[in-house]
């Protein structure tokens, strides 16, 4: 899995929609990738505080700039 697949499926894996088998393949990723874990780590996060705000509504573009994030990062180590 490559950090492109990887953030493709970010979103699912953070609302649990995610296959068992898919699961294992991201937390692989996961394991391996420290930009892609602090990515995860810190998108997680973001959505549990507004969670907890019963914000349910992301911030347009919030998604998409931390999907942006990723992939500078990922490009400077990957
Ligand atoms: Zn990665």
């Amino acid at each position: 899995m490559t950090c492109k697949e990887f953030l493709a499926l970010l979103d699912d894996l953070i609302d649990d929609t995610v296959t068992p088998e898919m699961r294992v393949e991201l937390e692989k990723h996961l394991g391996k990738c420290g930009h892609c874990e602090v990515i995860f780590n810190t998108t997680r996060k973001t959505i549990e505080i507004y969670r907890s705000h019963e914000i349910y509504q992301l911030p347009s573009g919030l998604r998409e700039r931390l999907h942006a994030a990723i992939m500078a990062r990922c490009k400077k180590g990957c």
